[in-house]
């Protein structure tokens, strides 16, 4: 395969420091190159170089394409921006823009919504060039114009980091599951909890979206369909959009068991069925959303797990540290075999519930 790369070269003194920082939060990811003055890293969206000399730390990245470099790139600057406080030094030569609109930025346009059930609206999206949104991940962040303004969108910096807009331009930033794409058609599906909260920009949006309102939309991103012979899925409304795709694309030679909470039986949605796929509603019946702590009890409930068991979860935040806890120490699966996110978080805006594997 021809990856594409691109490379800095930085010289600061603070450099090899930061560059420890960068080894000791990666160590799951580094690759022993033999070489002490030569690292290597693995990611999950492509390969990170650094090699030592006289005159600093040459770093290269690779990836499979424009995007995973891009990527690359702004994992890199992100480090380099937490813990140097300047991307100054930081210039990329070889592939990739580093100026303009971002390789993985799209304008999406409402083209219908849907009420699928009492708590969960799904709009469809029209938008260009949707192909690479069908692998590298099932999720993106949507991009919400302020109210009543001509939207800006985010550009690329000469550092690999995205510039976002700011003031009254300021975008509201969320993330979702492609829950279902057709890019030769040309249009994306995304369900939306319609959940309570006295300002929810993410469900008031979905709930009012009409044909033609335009957001924007940057991934894709995150964990893909896992790839487990035997997988046991685990979430909240905000999850039933992943669950449901990955049930859809499991392959036939494996089995799922779903673990699935909503508010009452009407919220359940159609799921793939077959054989080898069981789900298990578990309902909130009025109670608080992400405060019934039905999902954790429900696996302690169904005990220890298969030898090949692989586990999925994503949900809010305490069901989230409950759900890795009983995964981790209780069931002890290995991290390779377990993946659990934190969907959201009750009393924080942002969707990004602070959780993750
Ligand atoms: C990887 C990933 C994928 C996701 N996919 C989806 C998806 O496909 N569909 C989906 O609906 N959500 C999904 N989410 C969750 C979604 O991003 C959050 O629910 C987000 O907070 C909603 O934004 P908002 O603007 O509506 O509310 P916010 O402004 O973020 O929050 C306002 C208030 O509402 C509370 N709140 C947020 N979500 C909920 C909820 N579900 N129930 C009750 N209270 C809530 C917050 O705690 C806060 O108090 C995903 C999150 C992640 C990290």
């Amino acid at each position: 395969m021809n990856l594409l790369s691109a490379q800095t070269r930085i010289r600061n003194d603070d450099i090899r420091a930061v560059m420890d920082r960068l080894r000791a939060e990666h160590s799951d990811d580094e690759i022993d190159t033999g070489d002490a003055g030569r690292w290597e890293f693995r990611m999950h969206y492509g390969s990170l170089n650094a090699a030592f000399d006289d005159g600093g730390v040459l770093v290269r990245v690779a990836a499979e394409d424009e995007t995973c470099l891009s990527y690359m790139k702004m994992i890199f600057a992100g480090h380099i921006a937490a813990h140097l406080s300047t991307t100054e030094c930081l210039r990329w030569q070889g592939d990739g823009t580093d100026a303009g609109t971002p390789i993985f930025f799209r304008e999406i346009s409402v083209l219908s919504s849907t009420r699928l059930s009492p708590h969960m609206q799904r709009v469809r999206f029209s938008g260009r060039d949707l192909g690479r949104l069908a692998h590298g991940g099932l999720h993106v962040r949507l991009l919400l114009p302020p109210a009543g303004r001509q939207a800006v969108w985010p550009t690329m910096g000469a550092d690999g980091l995205i510039v976002w807009p700011s003031g009254e331009d300021a975008l509201t930033v969320r993330v979702y599951t492609i829950r279902a794409l057709d890019a030769l058609s040309g249009w994306l599906d995304i369900d939306f909890v319609l959940h309570p909260g006295a300002e929810t920009p993410a469900a008031s949006f979905a709930q009012n979206a009409r044909p033609g309102d335009v957001i924007g939309m940057i991934g894709p991103g995150g964990g893909g369909v896992p790839e487990a012979r035997n997988l046991l899925l685990i979430g909240d409304d905000t999850a039933l959009p992943a669950i449901a795709r990955i049930l859809e694309e499991l392959a036939p030679s494996s089995s799922a068991e779903a673990y699935i909470e909503v508010d009452g039986p009407e919220d359940r949605i159609a799921l793939a069925r077959g054989k080898n796929i069981a789900v298990h509603w578990l309902y909130r019946h009025g109670r608080e959303a992400g405060g019934a702590g039905l999902l954790p009890a429900a696996l302690r409930e169904r005990g220890h797990p298969a030898d090949d068991l692989h586990v999925w979860a994503g949900c809010e935040f305490a069901d989230f540290r409950d759900i890795r806890k009983i995964v981790r120490k209780e069931w002890g699966l290995p991290r390779d075999r377990h993946f659990v996110t934190a969907y959201w978080r009750r009393g924080a805006q942002g969707g990004d519930g602070g959780g993750d594997e």
